[in-house]
């Protein structure tokens, strides 16, 4: 069917109810509606590119139109696009299980496959519930999370958030949890190790108090990204593990924004040498192609399920339609072969370490600028009414969006978090696409305030 823009405009901004978005903001503007993709670049209808400086929402890897992520997809579906998981198996996700296990933190040793990066976590939980049931601690039925935090959107996922503008709504629907406070050095009046220590006293005076009835503690490792890339200080991660041990607590991290080499490492919690007990990936597992996500578990977790018949409360009653769909997996196999074949993501500290000093070198002077803070591709740009005392813009200044707006009007897309713009491209960038985003951010930022 071949449709004017101008119809498909119109039936954009009258059918689809765009998700994170006020509808009736998003119908005063005139939409862009992407047609193609190209390495890192995004082509709409009306003939307009734009850098896709946050990847698709944080999941691109190699770029768009990748030959080699094209080619996996479309062998496989030649062969079978989908069959179920439940009671049978598929080639693609029998030989990713094996290949995440051999990349993820040893002893992750077990794959469970779902959609998305709330299913994923959304898995965990339901996982981690019941193998304390399982295990006779009947009690174990809490999670404590960080403030500030984000998982998902499904029910379960948005009980352990922490982002009030995004889950009070729901307050109704949402388990009780421990909320303990989110180690934001820039936030925190003191040096980062009394930022880190804080936070880990906190969470020590919940354990203490509550610890009998704690499942698992859940948190963003190093980067909590919908926070507003908050950037969590050196040690704190490896100080939630330790007091996991000590209280005999799960720990989950959700490396669905931070993995697949976001971070400079392939998982974030590599940078501390911390194994949780429970992991979900997603976004950049299929370098950004399909919807796919996995939660890894230990022996320990997965052994508690082990035996017995359907009734006897060991079996995870847990599973959707399209768990382990065969293209994804097959394309998630391919991003792994381009991680391999482009030395990723070692050989992207180079770019990491442009990126930061062409971020400093253009942006940190500029009066608005109050913080620029991130790890490997993960970057915010907080903007600030008063540089000195860190005063922020008020909510009605809305200057996270009409920086970005004026950002995506140069040609360059990206979507801010309240006042901090973001960046968190593909992997694949080049530096003279560095250039060019730095560039338009210092311009947009200069031009808006
Ligand atoms: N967890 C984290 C850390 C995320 O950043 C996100 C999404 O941005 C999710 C979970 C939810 O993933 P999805 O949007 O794929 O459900």
């Amino acid at each position: 069917m071949k449709v004017e823009k101008e119809l498909l405009k119109e039936w954009d901004k009258t059918y689809v109810w765009h998700p994170f978005t006020q509808m009736a903001e998003y119908v005063k503007f005139d939409p862009i509606i992407i047609e193609r993709g190209e390495g890192c670049w995004l082509y709409d209808i009306d003939g307009r590119k734009y850098l896709d400086a946050v990847g698709s929402i944080w999941c691109n890897v190699h770029g768009h139109n990748v030959k080699e992520l094209n080619e996996a997809l479309i062998e496989q579906v030649n062969k079978i696009a989908h069959s179920t998981l439940l009671g049978l198996s598929n080639v693609p996700a029998v030989l990713l299980a094996k290949r995440i296990v051999d990349i993820a933190p040893k002893g992750l040793n077990h794959v469970f496959y779902s959609d998305d990066g709330s299913t994923a976590m959304e898995v965990a939980l339901k996982m981690a519930y019941q193998y304390w049931q399982l295990k006779g601690e009947k009690k174990r039925t809490k999670f404590v999370k960080l403030d500030e935090a984000y998982h998902g959107d499904t029910v379960g996922s948005v009980s352990i958030g922490g982002i009030d503008l995004f889950h009070s709504m729901f307050r109704e629907l949402m388990f009780e949890t421990y909320k303990i406070p989110s180690p934001h050095p820039y936030r925190f009046d003191g040096t980062p190790e009394e930022c880190r220590d804080y936070a880990l006293s906190k969470l020590e005076e919940v354990l203490e108090k509550h610890g009998e009835e704690v499942a698992a503690v859940v948190l963003e490792p190093l980067v909590q990204a919908a926070a507003g890339i908050i950037v969590h200080p050196e040690g704190f991660l490896k100080g939630v593990r330790e007091l996991c041990n000590k209280y005999n607590v799960l720990l989950i991290l959700d490396e669905v924004a931070t993995g697949f080499g976001k971070t400079g490492k392939m998982f974030a919690c590599e940078w501390e040498g911390v194994t949780p007990d429970i992991m979900a990936i997603s976004k950049g597992l299929t370098a950004g192609y399909m919807p796919l996500a996995i939660t890894l578990a230990t022996d320990e977790v997965y052994e508690a399920f082990w035996g017995g018949d359907y009734g006897s409360g060991k079996t995870f009653f847990h599973g959707h339609t399209f768990t382990g769909n065969p293209l994804g997996c097959a394309v998630a196999l391919a991003n792994l072969d381009l991680f391999e074949k482009k030395g990723y993501p070692e050989s992207l500290k180079p770019k990491i370490d442009y990126l930061y000093r062409k971020l400093y070198e253009e942006l940190s002077e500029l009066k608005h600028v109050g913080d620029i803070r991130g790890k490997g591709f993960m970057v915010g740009i907080e903007l600030v009414k008063d540089k000195k005392t860190k005063e922020g813009f008020s909510w009605k200044d809305d200057v996270g969006r009409r920086v970005s707006r004026r950002i995506v009007e140069k040609g360059v897309f990206t979507r801010p978090l309240g006042p901090v713009l973001v960046i968190m491209p593909p992997l694949a960038i080049s530096e003279e696409e560095i250039d060019f985003m730095v560039k338009t951010y210092r311009d947009a930022i200069v031009e808006v305030l």
